[in-house]
């Protein structure tokens, strides 16, 4: 029989579209099992107003809770976003750390695990997601839960010397080793971690998959999340996406190449970086004034945390003085959105695109080099242009033209190649990517992770 599948995520997909790769992944797995899905509503309150909400969609039960005014800036914009999200993001520069925020977000771990427990049967399996929730599984355990239990972490682990640089790192990843499978998006953050657990931890890593702490077995593996790349490479053809092709092109005239980027307004996407390797390209070479056309689309997010609100003004400046430095009448070179588009209308941007810059500092996965390559045209396929410090390039190394998004000249240059490389490489290239790109897609990371949760599944089988 099926175990059911209890997904733990800070948001859930209650009511909205299931898009975004957790969502979609989740929302699956969990209609495949009439699963729970357990997280936090969304609504914030002055006072705890209720214990959990609970309703059904699709088979799907949900349970949420509300989080109080004090537990989103303590828990949420506080700890998780202002003292983990950088350090893990290798910004320990940018980290704020304040033992009131961490204490919250102890409390709201705890208090999710009380709420989540009492729901729980003997067999479930439990799959816990990303840096909001390290310490649940422990809380869970302490509460007496001794189920299979799995974790994944979304973002980048950094190396030990840069995690140490949390007061209470031991206390989360203490927290994190009371799961059975710990999962990362790559071997290196794998890697990483493993180092932390011996030295800090006095773990012994029996081979590279496997730790021994305190008597217990942890499976450690990379499970690259995937994209649903099926229905990216359809929804590329369609009509909405056709749309926003047509909105974009009197921008784009008989002959400019569109260079496109899109990611959500944060630090760790190195967009200032990448902003400058454009002037510089415009700089290198006046031949491509009125010839290409970028356009960056960056949705803002975490407007409250004052880091963001740095990056947004310093966006501004630099693109205002770029198409101030390089624009003419007739040409505008940065198209720089501060807004969000739906994912149809990015298919066909993305298909319509020369070539795609996907240069973040450091970044967990990256979706958007993935859903860039699902979107593709085979015939005439557009060039990754992608950080080498984006999880996605270890897997897509060999098709895409690998940047270090510090290194501004070798980027200018590398957008200079990918403007001009020929038809037949390209399409040499975009078999690799999409080999990778459909083969190692959102339902292979979901039943592979499964798979190692719950070894009675069998991982071939449910894929198909
Ligand atoms: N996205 C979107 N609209 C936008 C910009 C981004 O729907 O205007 C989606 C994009 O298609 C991708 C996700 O947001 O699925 C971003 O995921 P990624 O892993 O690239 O970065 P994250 O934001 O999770 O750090």
């Amino acid at each position: 029989m099926t175990r059911r599948l209890v997904g733990v995520s800070n948001r859930t997909a209650a009511g909205g579209p299931k898009a975004g790769g957790l969502a979609v992944a989740l929302w699956d797995a969990l209609v495949q099992r009439k699963g729970l899905w357990f997280g936090w509503s969304g609504e914030v309150n002055e006072q705890l107003r209720r214990g959990v909400e609970l309703f059904e969609e699709e088979g799907v039960e949900f349970a949420v809770t509300d989080l109080t005014d004090k537990e989103h800036d303590g828990y949420y914009l506080g700890y998780a976003n202002r003292s983990l999200w950088p350090v893990l993001h290798y910004r320990v520069d940018l980290a704020n750390f304040d033992e009131e925020e961490y204490s919250c977000y102890r409390d709201v771990n705890r208090r999710f695990a009380k709420l989540l427990f009492p729901r729980l049967r003997d067999d479930d399996l439990v799959w816990i997601h990303d840096y909001h929730f390290f310490p649940m599984a422990q809380d869970l355990r302490d509460l007496g839960w001794t189920g299979k239990t799995g974790f994944f972490l979304h973002v980048p682990f950094p190396p030990p010397e840069i995690f140490k640089s949390v007061p209470n790192h031991r206390a989360l990843t203490m927290g994190m080793c009371a799961s059975d499978v710990i999962g990362f998006q790559t071997v290196s953050d794998r890697d990483n971690f493993a180092k932390y657990c011996v030295s800090e931890l006095k773990a012994e890593q029996a081979s590279p998959e496997l730790l021994q702490l305190n008597g217990r077995e942890i499976r450690i593996r990379a499970y690259p999340i995937g994209i649903d790349a099926k229905e990216f490479e359809r929804i590329a053809e369609e009509e909405e996406a056709r749309n926003a092709t047509e909105m974009i092109n009197p921008f784009l005239g008989d002959s400019r190449a569109l260079i496109l980027g899109v990611d959500r307004m944060d630090y760790s996407k190195g967009i200032p970086n990448r902003f400058q390797a454009v002037g510089r390209l415009l700089d290198n070479e006046p031949e491509l004034h009125g010839k290409i056309a970028y356009t960056q689309i960056a949705p803002p997010s975490r407007e409250k945390v004052e880091e963001y609100q740095e990056l947004r003004e310093q966006l501004d400046t630099l693109a205002g003085r770029i198409n101030g430095d390089y624009g003419d009448l007739d040409w505008i070179p940065i198209r720089y959105l501060a807004r969000s588009y739906g994912r149809e209308q990015l298919a066909g941007l993305y298909r319509l695109a020369r070539v795609a810059l996907v240069t973040p500092l450091h970044d967990g996965m990256n979706l958007v080099a993935k859903e860039f390559v699902a979107a593709q045209n085979p015939e005439d396929p557009g060039v990754l242009v992608l950080s080498q410090f984006a999880g996605a390039a270890e897997q897509l190394k060999d098709g895409a033209l690998l940047v270090n998004p510090h290194d501004i000249a070798n980027m200018a240059d590398t957008i200079g190649e990918a403007l001009s490389m020929p038809l037949s490489e390209r399409k040499r290239r975009f078999e690799k990517l999409s080999a990778s790109v459909f083969g190692q897609d959102i339902a292979w990371w979901r039943e592979t992770f499964l798979a190692d949760l719950d070894p009675t599944i069998d991982a071939a089988e449910t894929i198909a």
